[in-house]
C-alpha cells in the first residue's frame, strides 16, 4: 500500500504542465497545517497501518522548508508504519538541490529521488519554462549521489517541436554518464489548461508529427536498454531492478491514499479524488471536513482498468486472470488480439499478453479496442 503527498507550489508554471499547482508560495504554512489535518481525518481510509511506499510529488515538494517537510513526514507516521525495506521518493527540482537539502530529506528518511531534469539543452529548458539550466541539473544528480542516494531518477521529455533524434541522443549520452537508476521519458503532449495549449489554438505550437515521435521514442527505448535499463512500463526504465515501487502498485491496482489538494485515492472498489482548488482545500479542513468527489467502481470499470493498468508494464496481462474474472468482457473482444500478434505490437507467452514497445506507442487505440 502507498501513502502519496500532493505539494502544490511551484516556482513558476512549465508551459507543458497540466498538473494542479500553483506559482506562489502565499498559502504554504497554511496549506502544511491542513495537509496534516488531512493525515489524522483520513488514518482509516487503508485497510492496513503499514505502508509500503512514501511519495512526495507535485508541484514541487523539495521547495518546502525543510522543518515543513518533517512535520508532514512525522504526522504521517504517527498514522502509518513503513516497512524497514519501503520506498520513500521525494520529487525535487534541480535548483533545490543543495548539500543542505540532501542531508536533511535523508535524515528524515526519504531514500529515493525524482529529479526533473527534463532536458540537458538550455535552450529546451527555456523553451518549455524550466527555471533551472542543465548544467544545474547535472550537478544535482551528482550531488544527490554524492551525498549517499542510491536511488535516483530523473525525468526526461521529449517530442518538443523542433527536435530532432541526434538530439534525443545528445542527452542520452549525458544521462548514461550519471548516476542514475530510473529514467522517466514523457512524450510531449498538449494537456488542456496549459500554455502549450493555448499556443497550439492560436496556431503557435506545432506539435512533432507522429513519425518523428515514435523514431524518439524507440531511440529511447533501445538506447537506454543497451546501457542496462529495463524498459518496464510504457514510460519508465530502471536499472538494477531500481523500479518505482510507488508508481508499480498503481499499475498493480494496489490501494493507496493521496493526500493534499488534488490527489487521488483507490481502495479496491472506488476512486476518489480531492478538490484540485487550495482555498476551498483548506477551508474545508479547517472545518475538520475532506473535500472530495468519489466514484465507485463497476465490474466493467474494475475490468478497463485491469487492461489499462497492466497492458502498460512488462510484467503484462494474465489471461487466465481476465478469463477467471472477467470472462463476460474478455470473451467480447480477445478475438482481436491475433492482428496485434502478427503486426509485432503484443507477444503472448505463458498465458501473459505484453505489448512490446511499439505497440506501447499506439496503446491508446489498443486499450480502446479492449475497453468495454
Ligand atoms: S512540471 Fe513540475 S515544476 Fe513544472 S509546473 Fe508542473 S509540477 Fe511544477
Amino acid at each position: 500500500m502507498g501513502i502519496y503527498v500532493h505539494i502544490p507550489f511551484c516556482r513558476s508554471k512549465c508551459f507543458y504542465c497540466g498538473f494542479y499547482s500553483v506559482a506562489s508560495l502565499q498559502r504554504k504554512e497554511e496549506y502544511v497545517r491542513a495537509l496534516c489535518r488531512e493525515v489524522e481525518l483520513r488514518r482509516e481510509y487503508l485497510p492496513s497501518r503499514q505502508a509500503d511506499t512514501l511519495y512526495f510529488g507535485g508541484g514541487t515538494p523539495s521547495y518546502l522548508e525543510v522543518n515543513e517537510l518533517e512535520r508532514i513526514v512525522r504526522e504521517v507516521e504517527s498514522c502509518w508504519t513503513f516497512s524497514p525495506d519501503s520506498e520513500r521518493t521525494l520529487e525535487a527540482n534541480p535548483e533545490d538541490v543543495t548539500v543542505e537539502k540532501l542531508r536533511f530529506w535523508k535524515e528524515v528518511g526519504f531514500n529515493r529521488l525524482s529529479i526533473g531534469v527534463q532536458s540537458f539543452d538550455d535552450k529546451v529548458l527555456k523553451q518549455i519554462n524550466r527555471t533551472h539550466s542543465a548544467r544545474r541539473a547535472e550537478e544535482a544528480v551528482c550531488r544527490a549521489a554524492d551525498c549517499g542516494f542510491e536511488n535516483i531518477g530523473i525525468d526526461l521529455i521529449i517530442g518538443l517541436p523542433g527536435s530532432t533524434s541526434s538530439d534525443v541522443e545528445h542527452h542520452l549520452k549525458i544521462l548514461e554518464n550519471l548516476p542514475v537508476s530510473h529514467v522517466s521519458v514523457y512524450l510531449l503532449s498538449i494537456d488542456s489548461n496549459t500554455v502549450f495549449e493555448r499556443l497550439a489554438a492560436r496556431g503557435k505550437f506545432v506539435p512533432l508529427d507522429d513519425d518523428c515521435l515514435a523514431e524518439q521514442y524507440l531511440l529511447v527505448s533501445d538506447y537506454l536498454k543497451h546501457i542496462g535499463f529495463e524498459h518496464y512500463e510504457i514510460s519508465n526504465f530502471a536499472k538494477e531492478r531500481r523500479y518505482s515501487k510507488h508508481n508499480t502498485s498503481y499499475w498493480m491496482q494496489r490501494p493507496y491514499l493521496g493526500l493534499g489538494a488534488a490527489a487521488h485515492s483507490y481502495d479496491g472498489d472506488s476512486r476518489q479524488w480531492n478538490v484540485a482548488h487550495l482555498k476551498k482545500y483548506m477551508d474545508a479542513l479547517q472545518e475538520n471536513r475532506l473535500y472530495f468527489e468519489r466514484e465507485e467502481l463497476s465490474d466493467r470499470d474494475k475490468y478497463n482498468e485491469c487492461i489499462m493498468t497492466r497492458l502498460r508494464t512488462m510484467w503484462g496481462l494474465d489471461i487466465k486472470r481476465l478469463e477467471r474474472e472477467y470472462a463476460v468482457y474478455w470473451n467480447r473482444v480477445k478475438h482481436k488480439l491475433p492482428v496485434w500478434r502478427e503486426s509485432g505490437l503484443l507477444e503472448i507467452e505463458n498465458n501473459i499478453i505484453r505489448l512490446s514497445p511499439r505497440g506501447w506507442l499506439v496503446s491508446d487505440g489498443i486499450f480502446s479496442e479492449l475497453f468495454i
